[in-house]
């Protein structure tokens, strides 16, 4: 009898295989040391550390060549682990004091951390646990001599069924079987192994409850990543319904153009697509896509690979290296928006009671201008062999740009004392984010030449809900009335002030909010480089007039559900083969 399962989709497709309950195999028992041997547990464990290190750099090595350079973070934060003092210290004072094996020392000091990361209330940081876990279990494993994943005699496509399954061992597992689909227990779509499955383009569902009860290992599965749904155990009839829209998905996906130029709705209007980049090795990818530019260089990402605080030159390679992608077009360098969830490796966080509303974006670097003098420095150098521009993030108050506006001045004046060329007029933009600056779109006209809409934080402090918070996901609503009426006045006051304006939040790779960005005249729309062949193929199917219309019914709706309503079955009516529906379906928010 088959098995219909609902749960969260992670990342789209379709894939079908033999389920395989995936847990970690390690078994650690206590033993008790002699007092003599308690110096040989400590070099076993030393040895254990250095062999999971040199494990690691080969697994960091693989992802590099078979998934792409920006995915070694993954390994890159498991590798600090293993280096951290702290760390370190904590299991050797276990081993010594308790005169316990290596092995059981990791499972106590586990069971203490996975205690701490419990009590912590914000998800992502939660998530990050399966790192430390991950590194624990990868340990053990290596002391008892146990490899961690045995794919024993099993053949043909496979599922992976597993309630935590850590990044690196996806990448084992996938390196020796033909995965299909990912089946997962409470996992949010921020988390390092959902990232991984969409990179690695593997359907995959999370938020599945009770999963070792629920599955069992060799029935056959149907993994459906786009509606979040799995089948257990699938009829002839649902096999072939399934094996159609993968089919078809695969066809539509593949006829989208990718010339990076502007398309244009039916009735004329221009609409380009940039680039949201996180790592300067994507670049290139995102120029093969059709990036037309790079709107978003989310460059705190520079400063959180654990190498410290970049410097000049660190900074002035990794943006070279876009702009050998980009050599004409736009690069926008957004200043490093550390802070929040987001910190130095290394460097303990500020600790506030609220940090989404404390010490983030420049309320961090104009207070540690070490952090910001580098950047700064690199950029007006390298702003002579490109178009490069600097993004101002999380900006409350002008105030701040008026520093910051300082701060250039003051690089620019040491480089011309000291006769080095440097970008004189840099163009500089803000990011609308904080409701405060909604209000001020006049004012900053005077002070920037462009504004850039980032709505994962705009939502956030607009509604007054965490952006990640699974429980309250009904309030962080990016259709809601009240949120879209915000956008159309801040995007006629930009148009009024002849003020530039890129939209570069997640809502720019989203079909409904497309229609109503469009309808509102955005023509900018920055996303994650794989969805710019999908965009620009629905914007040329679009008419701006009739997202006019549309944008002008919804705006007198009352609540976020009606909207959603409303916009599904306009898309239903008009595209009845369904594929915008399903795209939709798969941006980051979902509705699975
Ligand atoms: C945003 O807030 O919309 C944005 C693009 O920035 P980030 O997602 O990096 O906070
Ligand atoms: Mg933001």
């Amino acid at each position: 009898m088959p098995e219909l399962i609902k749960g969260m989709n992670l990342s789209p497709g379709v894939g079908r295989g033999y389920s395989i309950l995936w847990t970690p195999t390690v078994v650690a028992i206590p033993l008790h040391l002699e007092h003599r041997a308690v110096e040989r547990e400590l070099e076993r464990f030393e040895r254990a550390l250095e062999q999971t290190k040199e494990q690691l750099k080969k697994l960091r090595e693989r992802i590099a060549d078979q998934v792409g350079a920006e995915h070694v973070l993954l390994v890159d934060v498991q590798l600090h682990i293993l280096e951290d003092e702290q760390f370190i210290r904590d299991v050797i004072e276990e081993i010594k004091k308790n005169k316990i094996n290596a092995e059981w020392a990791l499972e106590v000091l586990g069971r203490e951390y996975l205690k701490r990361f419990e009590a912590i209330e914000d998800e992502y940081i939660r998530e990050r646990s399966a790192d430390l876990f991950d590194v624990i279990h990868r340990l053990q494993a290596n002391l008892t001599r146990s490899s961690s994943f045995q794919p024993h005699d099993i053949h043909g496509p496979i599922v992976i069924v597993s309630e935590r399954l850590a990044p690196s061992h996806l990448l084992e597992i996938q390196s020796e079987l033909d995965v299909k689909g990912l089946v997962l227990g409470p996992v949010s779509r921020t988390a390092h192994v959902a990232i991984l499955a969409r990179a690695l383009q593997l359907p995959a569902v999370g938020s599945i409850q009770n999963i070792y009860e629920r599955f069992q290992s060799g029935k056959e599965v149907l993994v459906d990543g786009y509606e979040g749904t799995i089948v257990v155990e699938p009829s002839p009839l649902q096999i072939r319904e399934y094996e159609s829209k993968r089919k078809y998905f695969a066809y539509h996906i593949r006829k989208f153009p990718r010339e990076a130029i502007p398309v244009y709705t039916q009735d004329g209007f221009q609409v380009q697509c940039f680039a949201n980049l996180e790592f300067a090795e994507e670049a290139k990818r995102a120029r093969k896509l059709g990036a037309l530019g790079v709107g978003l260089f989310r460059s705190e990402y520079l400063y959180m690979q654990g190498n410290g605080i970049p410097d000049e030159e660190t900074h002035f390679q990794a943006y070279r290296k876009i702009l050998s992608s980009f050599p004409n077009e736009p690069v926008i360098i957004r200043l490093a928006d550390l802070g929040f969830d987001k910190f130095l490796p290394g460097e303990a966080p500020i600790h506030e009671r609220n940090p989404a509303l404390g010490v983030r974006g420049p309320r961090l670097f104009l207070r540690k201008r070490n952090l910001l003098y580098p950047q700064m420095r690199a950029l007006l150098r390298l702003g002579l062999e490109g178009n490069i521009q600097i993004l101002i993030p999380f900006v409350s108050v002008i105030e701040e740009i008026i520093e910051i506006l300082e701060v250039i001045q003051e690089v620019q004046e040491d480089f011309r004392r000291k006769g080095i060329p440097l970008l004189e007029n840099p163009k500089i933009g803000v990011m609308i984010e904080i409701p405060s600056m909604a209000r001020m779109i006049p004012q900053l006209a005077e002070y920037v030449d462009f504004i850039s809409i980032g709505t994962n934080d705009l939502i956030q402090y607009f509604f007054a809900v965490e952006r990640d918070h699974d429980e309250l996901r009904y309030i962080y609503h990016p259709y809601h009335p009240a949120f879209l009426k915000l956008l159309t006045q801040i995007v006629q006051d930009a148009h009024d002030a002849h003020l530039e304006l890129h939209v570069c939040g997640e809502i720019a790779s989203d079909p409904p909010s497309v229609i109503f960005l469009v309808g509102m005249g955005c023509n900018t729309l920055s996303m994650v480089p794989q969805w710019i062949p999908a965009i620009r193929y629905f914007v040329q199917t679009l008419s701006r007039e009739e997202c006019q219309e549309i944008l002008e019914q919804v705006l007198e709706l009352h609540t976020g559900k009606e909207v959603e309503e409303h916009i599904l079955e306009w898309i239903q009516e008009h595209y009845p083969e369904g594929i915008f529906h399903h795209v939709f379906r798969t941006t980051k928010r979902g509705t699975a």
